[in-house]
């Protein structure tokens, strides 16, 4: 699978410790150096803007996708080499889909959240069959991957797609397994009676 561009789902907040910044500006200049365009919210703020700033210096492509709301406030990052302004939150999310070839979700909080479970959720349904990254660094994301295998198990995701969130622990290693990714069988393409 070919990945021109990633849409990237991080935090908006600067946590105290500097790695998570840190980690947001590697990803960032590694996209950059690796070709693959930067898809993100448009925001200056957090690991949002570490990345975006970081992709940006090393001459990577940037776009950021953007609510009139934000933009009113000030938070627009107006480097970016496309700043889309759009209406809605749910315009944005649609563009981000739209816009790249894959998902990547680093550190953060509620709305990168959102953003990641909205992912796998339009996937299992069949509203694309990207690839969707989690990049799990300094163990950030432990609970919550030991929770997603914990729906599996369970049985509230279906065995045909407990692979869908892709772990990684390195940028490297995860762009290395999404580029490996087989679309998975959706619900669109299922028997109702196999539901
Ligand atoms: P969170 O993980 O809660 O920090 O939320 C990150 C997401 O919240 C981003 O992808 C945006 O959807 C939104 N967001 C929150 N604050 C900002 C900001 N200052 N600039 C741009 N987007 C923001």
């Amino acid at each position: 699978m070919t990945m021109k561009r990633l849409a990237i789902y991080c935090g908006s907040a600067t946590p105290a410790d500097p790695r998570y910044i840190e980690l947001a500006r590697e990803v960032g200049t590694t996209l950059a150096q690796r070709g693959i365009g930067v898809v993100y919210g448009g925001g200056k703020a957090g690991l949002m803007g570490a990345i975006a700033s970081a992709a940006l210096q090393a001459g990577g492509e940037v776009i950021g996708v953007i609510p009139q709301a934000l933009v009113d406030m000030e938070v627009a990052n107006r480097d970016c080499t496309r700043l889309e302004v759009v209406d809605t939150m749910h315009q944005r999310k649609q563009a981000f889909t739209d816009l790249s070839d894959g998902f990547v979700t680093l550190p953060g909080g509620v709305g990168t959240m959102d953003e990641l479970w909205e992912a796998i959720s339009w996937s299992q349904l069949g509203y694309h069959a990207k690839p969707v990254g989690l990049l799990n660094a300094l163990g950030y994301f432990d609970g919550l991957v030991a929770f997603n295998r914990h729906m599996a198990d369970t049985g509230f995701i279906r065995d045909a797609h407990r692979d869908i969130m892709i772990v990684g622990d390195t940028i490297e290693g995860l762009l290395g397994s999404m580029a490996e990714y087989q679309p998975i069988k959706p619900i669109v393409q299922m028997r109702a009676e196999d539901l």
